[in-house]
């Protein structure tokens, strides 16, 4: 951290901005410009409160040198973070993830039907929501505990780990039993205890989606609270985030994929289902992605669209999945990659 004092501080001024720094636990390296005198902090400056440094008299600006997330940041850990999974496929690494299924879990016919399809095309996992965050209280909130059951029935069938949304810490227990992948939807961005327990109780890999008005930044600090806790196998996925537009249901930010990629270690899938709302779109904006960098993808699939339960108008049908897969190949070799 730096701080830049105003031209005309007083002595009085000065040592009330040092102290305020030594009380956050630094040193205070002083450097006196003809024009500015500079305050450099030495030592972690994290528990510095930047704004109201900011405010004392003498002070002109505060800036931060370093970012606030240490452990998800790609400066202290170079290598890209590869997490496998228990089929022997990996999220991270040369082969992409492409995670497939449901918006929701429906009954034990459609969730077997579609992770048979979706592995047929080479999904690396079944997703499925058991326990659903809806805008409306009396749309459908998933099947619950007999989701979770299905999902398990689902895996033994075709060996595809399990990826579905926790919506509570009361979870974590159950979750840890039998789900591969503990998905934290985009609504539960910032729910920080949440964050605190699944860093503390658990080392499954998180899937993090970024919350629907968030910057980049604070997605960072979500995952570095799972880190910080003790869990370090966090996966980021983007999903859309709120703009002007109403087209789409979100607005994809396939910018944040490069961002992220460069400001961290972990792993990074795309949701374009979510992103777009719109199933056609799904296939373009999946090769758009991969082109951006992301390490695998999300994707609903479901056998009966039309007559789903959740999300239909975004859900591929198993052949449509099927023809995603065909086209990524060649965007994912343009790129190093390989479907
Ligand atoms: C989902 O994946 O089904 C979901 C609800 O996603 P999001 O949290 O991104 O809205
Ligand atoms: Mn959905």
């Amino acid at each position: 951290m730096v701080v830049i004092m105003k031209p005309h501080f007083t002595p009085e001024q000065l040592q009330e901005a040092i102290q305020a720094m030594k009380a956050g636990g630094v040193e205070v390296n002083i450097s006196r410009g003809t024009e500015t005198t500079v305050l450099g902090a030495e030592g972690n400056a994290a528990q510095i409160d930047e704004e109201l440094l900011e405010q004392l008299p003498g002070v002109e600006k505060v800036m931060r040198v370093t970012e606030p997330y240490k452990k998800a940041n790609r400066k202290y850990h170079p290598d890209d973070t590869v997490l496998p999974l228990p089929n022997g496929r990996t999220i991270g690494g040369k082969r992409l993830a492409v995670i497939a299924g449901p918006c929701s879990v429906e009954s034990e016919a459609q969730i077997i039907e579609v992770a048979q399809s979706v592995r047929e095309s080479g999904a690396a996992a079944l997703r499925g929501g058991a326990f659903k965050p809806r805008t409306s209280p009396y749309s459908f909130q998933g099947l619950e505990c007999e989701g979770l059951n299905l999902l398990q029935k689902a895996k033994e069938a075709t060996g595809l780990p399990i990826v579905t949304e926790i919506m509570g810490t009361e979870y974590i227990e159950l979750f840890e039993e039998c789900v591969d992948v503990i998905q934290v939807g985009a609504r539960n961005m910032q729910n920080f205890d949440l964050l605190k327990k699944l860093g503390r109780k658990t080392t499954k890999p998180i899937l993090l989606k970024r919350g629907l008005s968030s910057t980049i930044e604070e997605w960072l600090m979500s995952a570095e609270y799972i880190m910080a806790g003790g869990n370090p196998n966090v996966i980021l996925c983007e999903r859309g985030i709120r703009t002007f537009e109403t087209y789409t249901r979100n607005t994809l930010d396939l910018s944040a994929v490069l961002a992220v990629k460069q400001l961290s270690h972990l792993p990074v899938v795309v949701d374009p289902s979510h992103a777009c709302g719109k199933a056609w779109m799904v296939e373009r904006m999946s090769m758009a992605a991969v082109a951006a960098g992301a390490d695998g993808l999300i994707v609903e699939v479901h056998n009966d669209p039309k007559n789903a339960l959740c999300d239909g108008a975004q859900s591929l049908t198993p052949e449509a999945f099927r023809s995603l897969m065909s086209a990524l190949d060649p965007v994912a070799r343009c790129v190093g990659r390989e479907v």
